[in-house]
């Protein structure tokens, strides 16, 4: 991750929020490329979740909801997580997140308890064995559970993750929601909540878009936009953030049809990250335990990335059920229903929810993308080229026009290469770079991840009025004709 976090930073992808002012935790700005690689992974999900599906419409939502919303969605009672804090170094943790590995010995001895944040619970099941093996005890076996969910006469003696002092309090429940006030007065009449999905605006407005764009089951809504959560202890980099976009769809079908459309939903989505080169080793899927589901699911997968510290939550699965419409029909007076021709009945859709984040993606992809490789370097020595194997669609530059040197004989040819990539790649970024040799400036290309570059040379002005266009990921050239420039690079993008 180290090694992400500081190119993001360098080659300006992703910038700490409010750096001069020593940062804002858990909030994140992303910089001239990041913001072309996450518009990048916006649209690709739109494209393909609501342009090129018949049964899909999109929508944005006002971040600002009435405050009944969430009361109705169960966030002001259920939106909540387990909060520890250590008494010894003041570290704060959700408790959930903090495993305990408990070694048993035998009834009579007291367990040798170890603690992590870490979620790889094989590595914590070692230390606890290891632990015992040299104090030359024989275990009868390990288990490893979350901290709010062990035996509560155990907690005072579990060490904390950070100092390892025993000095955990008990667990308290913390609720995520930010809230702020609409107009003036600062009184609990005024209070709203920053939203912490977006789900809950198309729930809202599942009347208006039934209605005005007259949708028949099944049928779905799509959004993206930021949702905001006081987490506890956000951190790895932009993975958990207090400030994020989310990308969420609510699919309204048929009660009956729900777990077919839940499946369905669940190879879709999976399908989408290959689609754009992740690494398929790198995806699972994890259906949820009956006693991990949320309040209002019936059912829930997650789609896990193997992120540096572990699998984690790429993207959620839920199938919802009609909770949401159902609660908001009553919270509100208003009926949510959908009247079924076929058989002259009002229902109330059940609904099938896929929401993925765009932070989350972007930093898969950017993790995933992110390759080294040993290259000849000249002299038969080889030298370390770091490259950002992104697919073409994803990748915030998709051309860099490069003129062999800065040279009066070829900038213009150059330039104009460069303005016409620019004008007619139409919604595709192209750079123009003439600063320092053309190997280094390879090198910058390969490591933001720009798929083609374009080399213009003395040929080109003095002979055959073309170019070189090099391949990131082969480093192979192919001499083109100016005149060819622009559908071969629409052919290589895969923009036709
Ligand atoms: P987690 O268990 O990691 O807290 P969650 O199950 O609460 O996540 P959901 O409520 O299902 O998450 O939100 C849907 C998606 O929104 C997640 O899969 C994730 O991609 C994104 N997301 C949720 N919380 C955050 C966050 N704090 N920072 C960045 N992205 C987030």
């Amino acid at each position: 991750m180290d090694k992400i976090v500081s190119l993001a930073k360098r080659r300006g992808f992703i910038f700490q929020s409010s750096e001069i002012y020593g940062g804002q935790g858990g909030a994140w700005d992303y910089g001239p490329l990041g913001v072309e690689l996450k518009n990048n992974i916006k649209r690709a999900w739109w494209r393909s979740n609501v342009l090129e599906r018949p049964d899909m419409v999109g929508l944005d939502a006002a971040i600002l909801m009435h405050p009944r919303t969430w009361e109705a969605s169960g966030h002001v009672g259920h939106f909540t997580d387990p909060m520890v804090d250590c008494r010894a170094c003041q570290h704060r943790f959700r408790a959930d997140h903090v495993l305990v590995g408990m070694g048993v010995i035998s009834p009579d001895v007291p367990p040798i308890l170890l603690s992590s944040t870490d979620s790889e619970t094989d590595k914590l099941r070692l230390a606890v064995e290891k632990r015992a093996r040299d104090r030359h005890l024989t275990l009868d076996h390990v288990q490893v559970e979350a901290y709010n969910s062990i035996d509560p006469s155990n907690r005072d003696k579990v060490p904390c993750p950070e100092c390892e002092t025993p000095a955990l309090t008990e667990p308290r429940l913390f609720n995520l929601m930010f809230k702020t006030f609409v107009g003036p007065v600062e009184e609990d009449a005024a209070q709203v909540y920053l939203r912490p999905e977006t789900a809950q605006g198309m729930f809202v407005n599942f009347a208006n878009v039934v209605t005005s764009m007259r949708r028949k089951l099944p049928f779905g809504i799509a959004q993206v936009g930021k949702a905001f959560r006081n987490e506890i202890t956000p951190g790895n980099f932009t993975f958990r953030s207090r400030e994020f976009e989310q990308m969420e769809i609510e699919f309204f079908v048929k009660p009956g049809t729900d777990d077919e459309w839940h499946q369905r939903w669940i190879a879709d989505r999976l399908a989408w990250y290959s689609s754009l080169g992740m690494d398929a080793t790198r995806l699972r899927l994890r259906p949820h335990d009956p006693d991990e589901l949320a309040h209002y699911a019936k059912g829930t997968s997650d789609i896990e990335y193997l992120f540096p510290m572990g699998w984690s939550e790429l993207e959620g699965i839920a199938n919802r059920t009609d909770f949401d419409l159902g609660q908001h029909s009553e919270f509100s007076g208003q009926k949510l229903t959908y009247f079924d021709d076929e058989t002259g009945e009002h229902i109330t859709p059940y609904v099938i929810e896929p929401s993925a984040g765009a932070d989350r993606a972007t930093l898969a992809f950017l993790l995933d993308a992110y390759h080294e490789e040993e290259v000849p370097a000249g002299g038969g020595k080889t030298e370390t080229r770091v490259v950002l194997k992104f697919h073409s669609t994803l990748a915030p530059v998709k051309v860099a026009v490069l003129p062999l040197s800065r040279n009066e004989k070829l900038t213009p040819t150059a330039q104009e290469v460069y303005a016409t990539l620019r004008t007619r790649l139409r919604d595709q970024l192209v750079q123009y770079d003439d600063s320092q040799s053309i190997g280094r400036r390879y090198r910058r290309q390969d490591e933001i991840g720009t798929p083609f570059c374009v080399t213009v040379d003395f040929e080109t002005v003095e002979n055959d009025h073309a170019v070189t266009i090099r391949e990131r990921d082969s480093m192979a050239q192919e001499r083109v004709a100016i005149a060819d420039l622009v559908p071969a690079l629409r052919e290589k993008l895969g923009l036709e």
